[in-house]
């Protein structure tokens, strides 16, 4: 089987600041994968490049069979990879309606459009009854499913959500986690960073544990999820 997402040896720097210091990994398609590690390791950064918003300082990424080191952001995006970003990014004075059709922007099929609008509203019952409101006044756990939900809204191949439990509640970060369980159930392959390790490697076919760049430990979620190394740093265990 071949990936629909290939990494190899993926440096990216800031300056002469070397984030990431060349990582390699796969996702499959209708996998999740996970990258968990510190802050500063350089998963967002990760993230950043993949979509096309920085550029890679050295290696290659091959998604779908294509090439995408040079590909501008838009362009990956009319790809089939999408990006649900750190902090949601959302657009507070548009509705969460507006919000949800801006993720479509590079779709022209109107009734397919309205159908995945629909899709959001029934995942996240809330957008629906706010759906003329202006996202703003959403809550944060709110403004990150409409994030996910306009993220879905391009039907992406790959799609990426960097931190999406980032600020929440318990509950709230329960309901995220499983409505990201439910899109890996209807076919939808994700890439995910997560700084709760617990809930993202439960949920995970593969992850990797990123330190200071570099990808330092790999396996399946369950094979992370019961290592000695991985508990202590990452699940708060002595
Ligand atoms: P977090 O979970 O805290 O977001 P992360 O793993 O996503 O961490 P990155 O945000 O990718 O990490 O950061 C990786 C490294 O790159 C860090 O040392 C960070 O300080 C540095 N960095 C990130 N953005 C910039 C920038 N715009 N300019 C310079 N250095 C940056």
């Amino acid at each position: 089987m071949t990936a629909l997402l290939e990494v190899k040896d993926l440096k990216v720097a800031y300056g002469k600041i070397e984030a990431v210091k060349g990582i390699s990994f796969e996702v499959n398609q209708g996998e999740i994968v996970c990258l968990v590690g510190t802050n500063g390791a350089g998963k967002t950064t990760t993230l950043r490049t993949l979509s096309g918003l920085l550029k890679p300082a050295g290696g290659t990424i091959t998604f779908d069979g294509k090439p995408l080191a040079q590909v501008p952001a838009h362009k990956i995006v009319s790809l089939g990879l999408a990006h649900s970003p750190e902090g949601r990014h959302i657009f507070p004075r548009l509705t969460i309606a507006e919000n949800l059709q801006l993720g479509a922007f590079l779709r022209t099929d109107k009734e397919g459009i309205e159908k995945d609008v629909e899709r959001a509203y029934e995942m996240f019952p809330i957008l629906g009854e706010r759906r003329k409101q202006a996202a703003g006044t959403l809550s944060g756990g709110e403004q990150q499913m409409l994030a996910m939900g306009r993220a879905l809204m391009s039907r992406p191949k790959l799609l990426m959500l960097d931190e999406p439990s980032m600020g929440l509640s318990p509950l709230m970060m329960q309901k995220i986690m499983a409505t990201i369980a439910e899109l890996k159930a209807t076919g939808t392959t994700i890439l995910l960073v997560e700084q709760n390790a617990q809930a993202a490697l439960s949920l995970a076919d593969q992850a990797h544990v990123m330190e200071i760049g570099k990808i330092v430990l790999s396996g399946t979620g369950q094979e992370l999820l019961h290592n000695e190394d991985v508990r202590k740093a990452y699940l708060g265990e002595d």
